[in-house]
C-alpha cells in the first residue's frame, strides 16, 4: 500500500518543518569507520553470559522490568567508582536506552518550552537535534579556530544568552580533544553566576582519554551531570545502554519525566553480563588507544593536520573549502572506507578500526587526499591525478 501523502503534508511540528533526521549513512562496504564503533565484536564468553543472563530474564518477561533498574545502576555505580577516582552510590546513577535517551530525559526536565540549551560547535549534532525534539532554544556557543574552548568567549555567551542547560563534550566529537578540568570549572562557575543552569558533561569516549573523568568535580556541585554509554570503550553500541552521574537530586528529576519500565529486562540483563566482563572490554581500548596514535602519527607524516585526539577517533583534514572535504570523502568511499563527512568545513574525522582497517584507511588516504588539500606539505598526488582535471569531474 503507497502513500500519496509527503511529510510536509502532515500536520508536523512547526519546529520540525522541512528538517532532515540524524542520519550517518549505513552502508555495507568493507571498512567501516564512520560511527566511533568499537571494530571488535564481542568475546566469546561474554556472549555466553550474555545468553544465560537473558535466558533467565525471559523466564520473568511476563512481569514489568525492574523500574528503577536498581541492580544495573548499582553495577554502574561500582564500575564509575573502580574508574573514575571517586565514589559514586547508585542514588546517583541513571541509566537509559543510550546516552541519548539519557540528554533526552535531561532537557525533558531541565529544558522545554521558553528555555535554552548551549553547546560549543563543533560538536555532538544530537545535543542540538534532542534540544529542538523537546522544544527547547538552542545556542551554538563559540570555539577557537582550533576547536578548543576560549574561557572568555563563552563567559560571554553564556552572559549574553543565559542558558538553562549547558553541553560540553570531552572529549569532544567530531574534534577529538578533550577539555580540560579548569575550563570546565570556570565554564560551570560562569553558568551558576547567571542562574541554576544545569552543566552536563558529555564523557562517551572519557575511557580513550589519556587524561583524567571530570567525576570528582560532582562533589559539591548539585547542578553538574556526567554522561556516560556503553556504545564506544564497552563495545556495545548495539545494546542501547547510556547512563550518568550526579546529584541523587537530578536522578529524581529525570524519574518525572522517564516513561515507566523505558529499560527492557533484556537491556538490564544484557547490561549487567557486559560489566560482568568490564577487564576484557577495557583491554581492547588499550589496543585502541594505541592504534589511533598510530594513525595519527602516520597522517601526520603524510602532511595532514589532525586535531589532538584523546578518543576512539580523529579529525583530519584540512582539505580545500568548499568542497574538497566531500570529494575526499567520496574518494574513500571508492576504496571501500567510509569515514564521517560531519559538515565543519575542510575536516573529516574517522573511527578508531582494527589494524587491518587502519592500515586500509591510511592507503587508501594516500591516493585519496592529495589533490584536495589545503596546504599540501609533502603529500604528492598519485600518478596520473591531475589537479584541475579531478576538480572538473566533481563538480
Ligand atoms: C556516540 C556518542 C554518544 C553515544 O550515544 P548512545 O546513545 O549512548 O549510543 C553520546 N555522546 C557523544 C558525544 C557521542 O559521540
Amino acid at each position: 500500500m503507497s502513500s500519496a501523502l509527503s511529510l510536509d503534508q502532515l500536520p508536523v511540528r512547526e519546529e520540525l518543518r522541512g528538517k532532515s533526521p540524524y542520519g550517518a549513512p549505513q552502508l555495507d562496504v568493507s571498512v567501516r569507520l564512520n560511527t566511533n564503533e568499537n571494530p571488535y565484536s564481542l568475546p566469546e564468553p561474554l556472549v555466553r553470559r550474555i545468553a544465560e543472563r537473558v535466558a533467565e530474564a525471559a523466564r520473568d518477561l511476563n512481569r514489568y522490568p525492574d523500574r528503577d533498574a536498581v541492580e544495573l545502576r548499582t553495577e554502574l555505580a561500582r564500575y564509575l567508582t573502580r574508574t573514575g577516582g571517586h565514589p559514586v552510590a547508585f542514588e546517583q546513577v541513571w541509566a537509559a536506552n543510550g546516552s541519548n535517551e539519557v540528554l533526552q530525559q535531561l532537557l525533558q526536565a531541565f529544558g522545554g518550552p521558553g528555555r535554552t540549551a548551549l553547546g560549543f560547535e563543533p560538536s555532538y549534532s544530537m545535543h542540538s537535534l534532542i534540544a529542538r525534539g523537546t522544544n527547547t532554544g538552542w545556542v551554538s556557543g563559540p570555539r577557537r579556530e582550533d576547536f578548543t574552548v576560549d574561557v572568555e568567549a563563552a563567559r560571554q555567551a553564556i552572559a549574553t544568552h543565559r542558558p538553562d542547560v549547558v553541553f560540553i563534550t570531552s572529549p569532544n566529537n567530531p574534534t577529538g580533544t578533550a577539555v580540560d578540568r579548569e575550563t570546565v570549572l570556570a565554564l560551570h562557575e560562569a553558568a551558576q553566576a547567571v542562574k541554576p543552569t544545569m552543566v552536563v558533561v558529555d564523557e562517551a569516549y572519557v575511557e580513550f582519554s589519556r587524561g583524567e573523568s571530570l567525576l570528582p568535580l560532582l562533589a559539591g556541585r548539585p547542578h553538574l551531570v556526567i554522561s556516560r554509554t556503553m556504545s564506544k570503550a564497552f563495545g556495545a553500541a548495539g545494546l542501547r545502554l547510556g547512563y550518568f552521574a550526579a546529584d541523587p537530586a537530578v536522578v529524581d528529576a529525570v524519574q518525572l519525566v522517564r516513561l515507566p519500565y523505558h529499560l527492557s529486562a533484556v537491556t538490564q540483563a544484557t547490561a549487567l553480563a557486559a560489566l560482568e566482563h568490564t577487564d576484557t572490554l577495557l583491554g581492547y581500548v588499550d589496543r585502541l588507544k594505541a592504534e589511533r596514535d598510530r594513525v595519527v602519527t602516520a597522517l601526520r607524516a603524510l602532511g595532514l593536520e589532525v586535531t589532538d585526539s584523546d578518543a576512539n577517533f580523529v579529525q583530519f583534514g584540512r582539505f580545500e573549502d568548499p568542497g574538497g572535504q566531500h570529494a575526499v570523502w567520496q574518494r574513500l568511499l571508492d576504496h571501500g572506507v567510509l569515514v564521517r563527512d560531519n559538515g565543519v568545513p575542510g575536516w573529516l574525522r574517522v573511527s578508531t578500526g582494527t589494524p587491518e582497517e587502519n592500515t586500509a584507511f591510511l592507503e587508501a588516504v594516500r591516493e585519496a587526499a592529495g589533490p584536495y588539500l589545503d596546504m599540501p606539505r609533502g603529500l604528492s598526488a598519485a600518478p596520473g591525478e591531475d589537479r584541475p582535471n579531478e576538480k572538473e569531474q566533481l563538480s
